[in-house]
C-alpha cells in the first residue's frame, strides 16, 4: 500500500508541474506530456493494488473505451472541441455517479446480512462521500448532456421555463431531506436512487437556461464539477490518487471558469443564474443589417498586397473565423513572406476569442507559428499605435469598439483588442454578418477600417499570390 501511495505522490506531482506547463502555449506540449505520465503512473499502482480481483472487464473497458475515443479524437473539427469535451466532462460524471451506487449495492449486501453495526463503511462520513459522489456525478451527466445538445444545435440556446428559480429550489430542497434521510438510515437503498434521480433532473434545470456566449464557461464549470464528484469517488473507494487528481480538476476548472468570465465581464453568479447574456431591452435595440448602409469601404486582394508591401509593422488579430475557415496555415504562409520582405509581424491574442479558451493558439501552433510572435491582449493594446497594418482575421466581438465606448452595448466592458488605433484595419470575413454576441460592430465603419469580404481561407490565398507578384 505504501508503494501505491508513493506512485501517487509522484503522479500528483507531476499533473501540478503538468498544469503548471499548460499555463504558456510555448511549455503546453511538455505540460501535456507531465499530465500524461502521471497518469500512467497512477493508472499502473491502481491496477497493481492486490484489491483488484479480475482483469477481464477492466481490460474490456479499456479497450472499447480507448477504440471510442480515438475514434471520436480523429474524427472531431477544432469548432467542435467544446462538444467534445462537454462529453468528457459527462462521462465523468456518469463514472462518479455508477461507481457511487455500485459501491452502494456491494455494502448493502452487508446490511442485508444484518451486519449493519460493524460496517466501518456505513459511517456517515462515508454515507457523506457517497451522496457527492453520486450527486455531483449526476449533476455533472445531464447538465453537459444539455450543454453538449446546444452546442450542437438540438436545443434552444437559453430555455426559460415557467418558475424556473422556484423549480431549483424546489429540487434542491428535495434533495437535501433526502440526503439528511439517507445519512441517518443508510440501509434505504431507494433513497439513494430517489436522490440520483433528483440530482439527474437539477442537472437539467440548472444549464438549461444558460445559453449565448455563456456556454464555454458552463462547460469550463461542468470540468470542475467532474473532478469534485471524482475526489468524492476517491474517498468513497479510500483512494488517494483518485482524490488528488479529481480535487486538481476541480479546483482548475473553477480557475478556468473565473478567467472566461473575467474576460467577458460576466460575474460567475450571472452566467449560472442570470439567465440571457443580452436583455429583451437591449435586443430591441440592437440595429440591424442598416447600421452599415453606405458607411463600408470594401477593397481587394491587390489594394490590400500594396498596403502591406509598404508597412513596417503588421499585426493579425485572428478570431473564430480563422478556425471555421482552417485558415491557420495560409496565415502562417503570409506572415513568413512578409517578414522575408523586412515587415514585422505579430499575431494579437484574445483570451476569448473564438469557440474555447487558447482556441487561436491551438490553432496557430498547429500551423508552427513561432510562439514568440503570439502576444496576449494585454501586451499587444499598447502597440496598435506604432501598428501600420492590422488584419482581423475572422473575428468580430473581440475587436468592437463598442465594448470600449458604447455603455449601452450589452458587451460593454468586456477587454479588447484595441485595433481601431492601427494606422489601417482590414477586416476579413464573409459579409456584415455579427458575431456570437448578435451585435454590429462599430469598427467596419470606421474611417481607418477597409473591408476584405470572402472565406479567410481564400482570401489569404489571393492575397499572398498578390504579394508575391508585387
Ligand atoms: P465572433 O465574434 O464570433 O466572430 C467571428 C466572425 O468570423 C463572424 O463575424 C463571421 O463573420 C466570421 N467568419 C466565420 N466564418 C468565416 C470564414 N470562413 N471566413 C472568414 N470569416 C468567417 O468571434 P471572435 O471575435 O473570435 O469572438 C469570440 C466570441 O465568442 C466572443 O463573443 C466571446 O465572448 C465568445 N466566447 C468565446 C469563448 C472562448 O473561450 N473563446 C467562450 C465564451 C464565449 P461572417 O459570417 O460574416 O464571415
Amino acid at each position: 500500500m505504501m508503494l501505491i501511495n508513493l506512485a501517487y505522490l509522484i503522479a500528483a506531482i507531476l499533473f501540478i508541474l503538468g498544469l503548471k506547463g499548460l499555463g504558456s502555449p510555448r511549455s503546453a506540449p511538455r505540460g501535456n506530456m507531465l499530465g500524461a505520465v502521471g497518469m500512467l503512473i497512477a493508472i499502473i499502482a491502481t491496477l497493481i493494488n492486490k484489491e483488484v480481483m479480475s482483469y477481464t472487464w477492466i481490460i474490456a473497458g479499456i479497450v472499447v473505451g480507448s477504440a471510442i475515443g480515438a475514434i471520436m479524437a480523429k474524427r472531431v473539427q477544432m469548432t467542435q472541441m467544446p462538444e467534445m469535451v462537454a462529453l468528457f466532462n459527462g462521462f465523468g460524471g456518469a463514472a462518479s455517479l455508477l461507481v457511487a451506487l455500485s459501491e452502494y449495492s456491494k455494502v448493502a449486501g452487508h446490511y442485508h446480512n444484518a451486519l449493519v453495526a460493524d460496517a466501518g463503511m456505513a459511517a456517515p462520513q462515508w454515507s457523506v462521500a457517497l451522496l457527492l459522489s453520486a450527486i455531483i456525478g449526476a449533476v455533472t451527466l445531464t447538465g453537459s448532456i444539455v450543454a453538449w445538445a446546444k452546442l450542437q444545435g438540438y436545443a434552444d440556446k437559453a430555455m426559460q421555463l415557467p418558475n424556473q428559480s422556484l423549480l431549483r429550489a424546489g429540487l434542491g430542497l428535495v434533495l437535501l431531506v433526502l440526503c439528511a434521510w439517507f445519512v441517518v438510515k443508510p440501509e434505504m437503498g431507494i433513497v439513494l436512487y430517489a436522490i440520483a434521480l433528483v440530482a439527474l433532473l437539477l442537472g437539467i434545470l440548472l444549464v438549461i437556461a444558460i445559453g449565448g456566449a455563456d456556454m464555454p464557461v458552463v462547460i469550463a464549470l461542468l470540468n470542475s464539477y467532474s473532478g469534485l464528484a471524482a475526489a468524492a469517488t476517491g474517498f468513497v473507494l479510500n483512494n488517494n490518487g483518485l482524490i488528488i487528481s479529481g480535487s486538481l480538476v476541480g479546483a482548475s476548472g473553477i480557475i478556468l471558469s473565473k478567467i472566461m468570465c473575467k474576460a467577458m465581464n460576466r460575474s460567475l453568479g450571472a452566467v449560472l443564474f442570470g439567465g440571457a447574456m443580452v436583455s429583451d431591452e437591449q435586443m430591441a435595440n440592437i440595429p440591424g443589417k442598416e447600421f452599415y448602409e453606405g458607411k463600408v469601404k470594401s477593397c481587394g486582394a491587390e489594394e490590400v498586397a500594396m498596403l502591406l508591401e509598404n508597412a513596417q509593422k503588421v499585426v493579425i488579430a485572428p478570431g473564430y473565423g480563422l478556425a471555421v475557415a482552417q485558415a491557420q496555415h495560409v496565415t502562417q504562409e503570409l506572415a513568413d513572406l512578409l517578414e522575408k520582405r523586412g515587415v514585422e509581424v505579430k499575431f494579437a491574442i484574445h483570451p476569448v476569442a473564438g469557440r474555447m479558451p487558447g482556441h487561436m493558439n491551438v490553432l496557430l501552433a498547429e500551423a508552427e507559428v513561432p510562439y514568440d510572435k503570439l502576444v496576449e491582449m494585454d501586451n499587444i493594446n499598447p502597440e496598435f499605435s506604432q501598428t501600420d497594418v492590422t488584419i482581423v482575421l475572422g473575428a468580430n466581438d473581440v475587436t468592437n469598439p463598442a465594448a470600449r465606448d458604447d455603455k449601452t452595448s450589452p458587451i460593454y466592458g468586456m477587454p479588447i483588442l484595441e485595433v481601431d488605433k492601427s494606422r489601417t484595419v482590414i477586416v476579413i470575413k464573409r459579409s456584415l454578418s455579427p458575431g456570437f454576441a448578435g451585435i454590429p460592430n462599430q469598427l467596419f465603419i470606421n474611417d481607418n477600417s477597409l473591408m476584405l469580404f470572402g472565406d479567410a481561407k481564400a482570401v489569404l490565398q489571393d492575397l499572398t499570390r498578390a504579394v508575391m507578384e508585387l
